[in-house]
């Protein structure tokens, strides 16, 4: 559950301020404090959300002079995790002089590309366009939140007559608009002309609070919370959102038909970009979808600018009846509900599109909200999904509240396409780098705590995929996760623990593939074994097992993820990694060499009938992968030393001298192939077979 999935009955927020360290830093230090004990807490501002700033009297390097410096959080990054380099720096006394540039409300937006003019200290983080906000209120320190608890009273139809009763006049209100220059100009005004103000609500948006130390304005802008959030507490008619009016399906039951529902979304609004998904089911969804409000509010779309720029204006309301599960009704009736959603988003933007508006955007809903079960958001990368889930939890926090103690009113729909096509949002989205080769993809790899396993996941991970790692070892691939956290974070990878051999357990891995990110494109088939021995050695156990693992299991999980793309519908590629002696013979080794050869057929198999459906199949042959193996850990690697008639520490080697290139092939080696293999760069490739192996004439295909 998320952490900003509470419901108003809380404790109330207490300052974590600690005079011992405070008194160590220096003043840029204490805004950097301030910041992240702030984003610390989801119920004082939401991710990415809200900006912090100080004035601080700094030594000019040009003349050597004291001057007055706003520090205040640059543009993009999140309060939580912020560093000092987060923040940018402006010579207040030119931001002074920007007031004579000004030419009036129509011609805000050039204002923007006066503030690289007065950075400080050539910082090379770029102001926000949040900078005006903080720079003309004439205050040392200024805080900037999204609180939940008070965008519901901003978001009330009664908002500036509950700010009077709320705060008793500790804070001012100004009606809703858009941020920019003439805002920073009106929060200056009203601040100077009533200076016992301790802060503002900006209607429809949040709060602004100020202090004459780092420390006053933080613990205001605590207590300006806190006294919304007792006060919402104490004054939201029950029962909140007009009271239950479906049941809510038990979490099992939640989770699996998320899992079938999803790969069908994904793949109807993935044709312009592939998408990823997010599942919450947290108490706060839970308790909205199964309201009797829920259609007429999510109707009214969200309020803060923040939560719809995230959501879209409206999340799409699915037609199911969670007394009556009826999944196959849920799932017939998608293509009838997007192409409702597409065409009222495409109406909107018709009617409020101006002369010079960027063209219309990806008209697919990004939050989709099913009685029952829960909310599923979608967005081009898993921590956006994510995060957009966790913002329409915000925009939940405030109808609740809002609609509580008054009327929610969303923004207008005017001010919000204004927002959504703002030409310096269009300018910001046209900076964003080029998407990686494998973004917006989802790969299945299989016997992923392994050395080739993990080589694999990192590269596709390193290319942008969301990598979801199973094996049967929990230890090993705990430890894997730990490895690849560090190098993609935690959005971009999960595992699930998983034998292959057993259908059930397979379909398990599938479905937890499908909730954690939505559907899947990539499967690499990589779980493996190996043993040698003479064919009169060669037990039924060790025949069954080598069938089981390299053949049974090939089966179970190409076919899992064949039906899982078919439903998709929008193609996929699998890799089977197999070995040199699937095609090359080799004594001692009967029942591994038989199983890596059906391995390999069974593999071309899928590749006709995949062809069909879009689906690619190729298998890439590695050979004597001796590092980071745990199959060449122990026995195998005795067995082979043995057979071959050398001493087990010289196997490397061994192995290097009888390659035609003679070079040892390593995990890196493979997973490059694999990634050729599974990304579009070798899409007009299937049924093939690669192998990597420091050259063997024996294995030369034919
Ligand atoms: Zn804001």
């Amino acid at each position: 559950m998320t952490a900003n999935s509470q419901t108003p009955a809380q404790t109330p927020i207490v300052s974590k301020w600690d005079d011992a360290v405070a008194a160590t830093l220096s003043e840029p230090e204490l805004l950097l404090y301030r910041s992240n004990l702030l984003g610390s807490d989801l119920r004082v501002t939401n991710f990415g959300g809200g900006n912090t700033s100080a004035k601080v009297t700094m030594r000019d390097h040009l003349t050597g002079d004291d001057v007055q410096v706003l520090w205040v959080k640059g543009s993009g990054g999140d309060l939580g995790s912020i560093k000092l380099d987060g923040f940018s720096t402006l010579y207040m006394d030119k931001l002074n002089a920007l007031k004579k540039r000004y030419r009036g409300l129509e011609h805000e937006d050039e204002m923007v590309d006066y503030l690289p003019h007065c950075t400080f200290n050539l910082n090379p983080r770029a102001a926000s366009i949040d900078t005006p906000l903080h720079a003309y209120i004439p205050k040392a320190h200024v805080d900037h939140m999204h609180p939940d608890a008070i965008i519901a009273i901003a978001a009330c139809a009664d908002s500036k007559r509950l700010t009077e009763v709320i705060f008793g006049g500790q804070l001012g209100w100004l009606p809703w608009q858009r941020p920019g220059y003439d805002l920073g100009l009106k929060l200056e005004a009203l601040a100077t002309s009533q200076p016992n103000l301790k802060g503002i609500i900006l209607e429809g948006h949040g709060l602004f609070t100020w202090g004459d130390t780092a420390k006053s304005c933080y613990e205001i802008t605590l207590e300006m919370i806190r006294l919304a959030e007792q006060w919402l507490g104490e004054n939201v008619k029950q029962p909140v959102f007009g009271g239950v009016k479906t049941i809510t399906l038990p979490a099992e039951q939640r989770a699996a038909i998320a899992a079938q529902l999803m790969p069908a979304l994904r793949g109807r609004i993935s044709a312009g970009e592939r998408k990823l998904g997010d599942f919450n089911d947290s108490a706060a969804v839970l308790q909205f979808v199964a309201s009797n409000d829920l259609a007429a509010l999510a109707a009214l779309g969200t309020s803060c600018p923040d939560h719809f720029l995230r959501t879209k204006i409206r999340p799409l309301v699915l037609d199911f009846d969670p007394a009556k599960p009826d999944v196959d009704a849920l799932l017939a009736g998608l293509d009838k509900a997007l192409e409702d959603y597409r065409a009222d988003y495409t109406a909107y933007y018709e009617r409020c599109k101006r002369a010079n508006s960027p063209a219309v955007r990806d008209a697919n809903p990004v939050i989709y909200l099913i009685p029952g079960v829960g909310m599923l958001s979608f967005a081009k990368d898993k921590a956006t999904a994510r995060i957009a889930g966790e913002f329409y939890i915000n925009a939940i926090n405030v109808m609740r509240g809002a609609n509580g103690v008054d009327k929610y009113v969303g923004l207008p729909e005017q001010e919000a396409f204004d927002i959504e096509y703002w030409l310096l949002e269009e300018a910001k989205l046209q900076r964003m780098p080029k998407p990686k080769s494998l973004a917006g993809r989802v790969a299945l790899v299989t016997g992923g705590a392994g050395g080739i396993g993990q080589a694999v996941a990192r590269q596709l991970l390193q290319e942008g995929a969301c990598v979801m790692l199973t094996d049967i070892d929990a230890g090993a691939l705990a430890e894997a996760h730990a490895n690849l956290v560090k190098v993609a974070g935690k959005d971009s990878v999960a595992t699930v623990q998983g034998n292959i051999t057993s259908e059930k357990e397979v379909e398990a891995v599938l479905s937890a593939t499908a909730l954690r990110f939505g559907g899947l494109d990539i499967l690499v088939s990589n779980a493996g074994i190996a043993s040698a021995a003479p064919l009169e050695d060669t037990t039924l156990e060790i025949w069954q097992r080598n069938q089981d693992i390299l053949v049974t299991g090939y089966f179970l999980v190409g076919r899992g993820a064949f039906r899982l793309m078919k439903q998709q519908k929008i193609g996929g590629s699998m890799v089977f990694v197999a070995s040199k002696n699937g095609l090359v013979a080799s004594a001692g080794a009967s029942a591994y060499c038989t199983a890596k050869a059906a391995e390999i057929h069974l593999a071309r198999c899928i590749a006709l009938e995949g062809a069909a459906i879009g689906v690619r199949v190729n298998v890439v042959n590695p050979d004597a992968v001796i590092r980071g193996s745990r199959i060449w850990d122990g026995k195998w690697k005795e067995e082979r030393a043995a057979s071959n008639k050398i001493d087990s520490d010289n196997i490397e080697e061994f192995y290097r001298q009888r390659s035609m290139l003679k070079l040892s092939v390593l995990p890196e080696d493979i997973a490059e192939a694999v990634y050729f293999m599974a990304s579009d760069k070798s899409g007009k490739s299937t049924g093939n077979v690669l192998n990597v192996d420091a050259g063997n004439a024996a294995a030369f295909t034919r």
